[in-house]
């Protein structure tokens, strides 16, 4: 790229930049290293992950998304932590408290998510456009959410406690040295758990070889992302008060990703073997929607019984993705139910592309939050967010789609649209004669600071140009008026290759990464 857009005071601009070879200065000389170092660094990182858990089920290997133990790979990792400004990652660990207040306050307005989301949905010539296969699913699977939620909300349902695990992922644009939200996942938010150990690994390594790279393994910060999460389980299975009762683990049949799920149903039980007053055990269980599906019920009370245990905590692993359900009646029958929800389909909608978009539009944070303060922290790390209405932002990324990300309501990565495939979509969204706009979003394409890295993958290392994103957690629990919980929780650093548009650790273009603060 040679250009990118600068939103200032909702106007929107073209900078010039310095193009993509442009390099931030990396923490040492990786063109430099001496290679038998790099070797011994290589074959220490990967014992490190072998013995202490960083991994993966291996993709080559059938059984490893099912069978535990049974082909297993360390997960991708960056051998080596990266350069980040301490500046932003204050910045960013401040964000996440007021992110997590915002979610909450948002999923309080039943009204707000209806229309933001329901508005002008897709009308049937798009569906019947090439790309649109994925838009439909995409957009009938965002209308069963909303039909959920809206059946919640003539049922007058009301989450008392209420729990949310997110993580929001931040660019550092290069041009405007901005950090710049990517989004705010309040879904099944993934590597809590993986991503401590790749903290631990590069500090492992840094105790090592610190001295000769020059690096010292102090400026890597602490991760508290899964012991976090385990203290928020074990708080709200406390605030559920019901001895009897489990944490349900929602999963998906084949995760090659288990592992960084069962490092946290591990550490709950390892560290709370019995609750807070040392009294019960807290138990966790995994079950996929078609099982909720076929064993769970309601009983009057609301409580929750899915395999004759009653769920305290319904912890969302899937349910992101049309894919994971067999039908719309499990995730109905766990919402009218009494457990608490991590998240809720309010929580869920509240982070959908479409609210991001629709926050950032001027006066609209100002419903939610009161502080100007917090306010103004938030906007700071909005870029560009457009809907299709807007008929100049459309005319403008016609004629510079590489300036703009196009984004459908999905999660889990892969469905964004980019580059010439913009302008195709945006084409044919206008021939069409659409007012099915409230399907995609608009975002100002953010280009961060490119580097050299080492990226290991398959056992291999490989020297690549890559960029990052930084996910912060945010732990929030609440029981109506009292505020249990509400921390930043540990980080994910993702790095991927310059090549890639999207990223992707399970896509195999990214690997887990930590930050060495600068
Ligand atoms: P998902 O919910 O599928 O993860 P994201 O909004 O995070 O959707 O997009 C997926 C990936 O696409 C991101 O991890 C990032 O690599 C890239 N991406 C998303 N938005 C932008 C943007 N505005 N500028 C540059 N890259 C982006
Ligand atoms: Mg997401
Ligand atoms: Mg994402």
């Amino acid at each position: 790229p040679c250009s990118s857009l600068a939103v200032k005071r909702g106007e929107v601009e073209e900078v010039e930049t310095q193009g993509e070879g442009s390099t931030r200065k990396p923490v040492f000389n990786y063109h430099g290293i001496d290679q038998d170092l790099l070797q011994e660094m290589v074959y220490d990182a990967l014992v490190w992950s072998s013995l202490h858990g960083l991994l993966v089920g291996d993709k080559s290997v059938q059984r490893s998304g099912k069978v535990p133990g049974v082909g297993l790979v360390h997960a991708p990792f960056a051998l080596l932590p990266l350069s980040f400004p301490e500046s932003n990652w204050r910045q960013a660990c401040e964000l996440s408290p007021i992110f997590n207040e915002l979610v909450d306050r948002v999923s309080l307005d039943g009204n707000f998510l209806q229309e933001s989301l329901s508005r002008k949905r897709v009308c049937p010539q798009i569906l019947a456009a090439d790309f649109s296969n994925r838009t439909k699913k995409a957009d009938s699977f965002t209308s069963g959410l909303l039909e959920i939620h809206s059946k919640m909300l003539k049922m007058n349902k009301k989450e008392e406690i209420r729990m949310g695990l997110h993580r929001s992922d931040y660019m550092l644009d290069e041009q405007t040295k901005l950090l710049l939200q990517i989004e705010l996942n309040t879904i099944s938010s993934s590597f809590p758990g993986l991503s401590c150990l790749v903290t631990e690994l590069h500090r492992s390594l840094l105790n090592q070889y610190g001295e000769v790279l020059g690096l010292d393994p102090r400026k890597i910060p602490d991760n508290s992302a899964l012991s976090h999460f385990v203290e928020v389980f074990a708080k709200a299975w406390i605030e559920y008060n019901n001895p009897r009762a489990a944490v349900m683990f929602v999963v998906q049949a084949e995760e090659r990703n288990m592992y960084d799920q069962h490092w946290l149903s591990a550490v709950l039980k390892e560290r709370y073997p019995f609750d807070l007053y040392n009294t019960h055990n807290i138990t966790t269980i995994r079950k996929t929607m078609a099982e909720i599906d076929a064993e769970g019920e309601l009983l009057a009370d609301g409580t929750l019984v899915v395999g004759g245990k009653p769920i305290a905590v319904i912890y969302f692993r899937a349910g992101y993705t049309p894919n994971d359900y067999p039908s719309e009646s499990a995730r109905l029958f766990m919402e009218q139910s009494s457990a608490i929800k991590c998240p809720s389909i309010s929580y869920h909608l509240a982070g959908t592309k479409k609210i991001q978009q629709e926050l950032a539009k001027p006066g609209v944070l100002e419903r939610f939050l009161d502080n100007k303060e917090d306010i103004a922290k938030l906007r700071k790390c909005f870029a560009g967010l457009w809907s299709l209405d807007d008929s100049d932002i459309v005319k403008k990324a016609i004629e510079k789609p590489e300036l703009f990300v196009m984004k459908p309501q999905r999660e889990g990565g892969g469905n964004n649209i980019y580059g010439e495939d913009v302008r195709e979509a945006l084409v044919r969204l206008q021939k069409e004669g659409t007012d099915g706009t409230a399907a995609y979003i608009l975002m100002q394409r953010i280009f961060p600071t490119v580097f050299p890295t080492f990226l290991m993958r398959d056992g291999i290392c490989h020297k690549d140009f890559a960029m990052s994103e930084l996910g912060i957690y945010g732990a929030y629990l609440r029981n109506k008026d009292k505020v249990i919980m509400n921390d930043q929780c540990g980080y994910l650093l993702r790095t991927k290759i310059s090549s890639s548009d999207e990223g992707g650790v399970a896509a195999g273009f990214a690997v887990l990464d930590s930050i060495y603060l600068s």
